[in-house]
């Protein structure tokens, strides 16, 4: 493990005694320490101001009770959470994630990486995450909805487009956030389009939303490859997961003439050197809900689906890891690596051990890390706040120009930074700095809050 500046040594001690059991949000917070050395040591007034202490601790945490009832009658109770991480630059925003894994410690960890995303992608925006521990998988639409219009039934006090601002992430799309729009419409008897963002476009969504985390992280990847004199056009591209950032890193990928030839869910992967059918991945996951080893039956052809072992044996050049946390270790890596791949960049959040990331530097493999690479999602949702504030709605082709503006603003942004503070190149050190800076120079401006 790389040393941390002894400065920030007991910053880390405090976050490991105040937050016992919670590994992921230990994980996310040591990985953003590590690259404030040299900040710190340029700018002692961010640890004499106890700032980075400060951005350790959420700003504030509800946890509640989320019962409800199954189509057979039974009464099942979940728990909800929402950590409301930093308002330094705008309302909390963050996704809302319905996950049996989901505890504190993994909506922390995601709340503390969207304070940096969301200060990266330069719009006024806080961070935040929600959640629960719901698993959606195998439950029909009449319990899903019943689910979640309990759960915004807590959650509506705590929520507003001036206050915070949830949207979608891993279990919670278009179907969640239409249920918990219509409670928090009733309930309050208001309108506020802005509260949420992910909605439908019949309902105040916004175009490209749906798309944003998938085509900004190729947009992402792209500006990485251009910066190297190269492009996506040719390229054999492997991409994990076949959810919503999956599918649509996919469809770009293959839009600027790259071919993706894997993909994966919990069941196993599918390898298709023709290029994964985009649209049938849609059916398969989007209107039967049904598992990935339905794509060789449907596909046909030299499809082939496997069921044990791991997607990251197949042999690419750029590598997008875009199921969820720490699904590429240090074994992946070894193999991506051994098997000629260049590029590493993140569309999930944290989905890349520190050893597995340790092993890219060591090979001068270029790793972007999520914070950069999958910020097009929320900062779509910004675009759809702006929509919402002025009653209006922009076009696709407007809308998917912004993002790729903002792709190819972080992806300088990071660049400088790590040029600047001495790490030329370094994606990960970059967008650390450049997004904490962001929100530090602005809670100086605020005195102690
Ligand atoms: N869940 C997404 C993320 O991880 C999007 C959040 C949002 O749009 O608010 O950034």
């Amino acid at each position: 493990m790389p040393v941390l500046d002894q400065r920030l040594v007991p910053v880390f001690e405090e976050v490991l005694s105040r937050n016992p059991g919670e590994a992921e949000f230990h994980q996310a917070v040591r990985e953003v320490l590590e690259s404030l050395g040299p900040v710190v040591a340029k700018h002692p007034q961010y640890a004499d101001s106890a700032v980075i202490r400060r951005l350790c601790e959420p700003e504030r945490q509800i946890i509640f009770r989320v019962p409800w009832v199954t189509d057979g009658g039974e009464i099942e109770v979940n728990r909800g959470f929402r950590v409301e991480f930093s308002s330094t630059l705008g309302p909390y925003k963050g996704g809302l994630r319905f996950h049996p894994s989901v505890y504190l410690g993994i909506v922390k960890f995601l709340g503390f990486e969207q304070i940096f995303k969301n200060a990266l992608t330069g719009l006024p925006i806080g961070g935040g995450k929600g959640g629960s521990d719901f698993d959606p998988k195998g439950r029909t639409d009449a319990e899903v909805m019943r689910f979640c219009q309990s759960f915004m039934t807590e959650l509506y006090r705590h929520l507003g487009e001036y206050t915070d601002v949830p949207a979608g992430d891993i279990g919670v799309g278009g179907r969640e956030l239409g249920y918990m729009f219509g409670q928090y419409k009733r309930i309050t008897n208001r309108y506020e389009s802005g509260t949420l963002t992910g909605k439908g476009l019949s309902w105040g969504g916004s175009q490209v939303r749906t798309e944003a985390t998938g085509y900004g992280t190729v947009f992402f990847v792209d500006e990485m490859l251009r910066a190297a004199g190269s492009s996506i056009e040719g390229k054999k591209v492997v991409v994990s997961g076949s959810g919503n950032v999956a599918i649509y890193a996919i469809d770009k990928v293959h839009q600027l003439g790259g071919v993706v030839i894997a993909c994966s869910d919990s069941s196993g992967y599918v390898v298709d050197e023709a290029g994964i059918d985009v649209e049938l991945l849609k059916e398969i996951k989007n209107v039967r809900r049904g598992r990935i080893s339905e794509y060789v039956e449907l596909r046909g052809g030299n499809a082939t689906f496997v069921a044990d072992g791991s997607i990251w044996d197949v042999p690419c050049e750029i590598a997008l890891p875009c199921a969820t946390q720490n699904e590429l270790t240090a074994t992946g890596a070894a193999e991506l690596i051994r098997n000629g791949c260049r590029i590493v960049a993140e569309g999930a959040n944290m989905p890349t051990t520190p050893a597995a990331i340790k092993l890219f530097g060591e090979a001068q493999i270029q790793f972007a890390p999520a914070k950069a690479v999958n910020a097009g999602g929320v900062a779509t949702s910004a675009l759809e706040m702006q929509q919402n504030a002025s009653r209006d709605s922009w076009s696709f082709e407007y809308t998917e120009d912004r993002l790729s503006n903002i792709m190819r603003g972080i992806h300088d942004r990071c660049l400088e930074t790590a040029d600047e503070y001495g790490s030329p190149g370094n994606y990960v050190a970059g967008a650390n700095i450049a997004g904490f800076t962001r929100v530090a120079d602005a809670m100086l401006a605020l005195g102690v809050i």
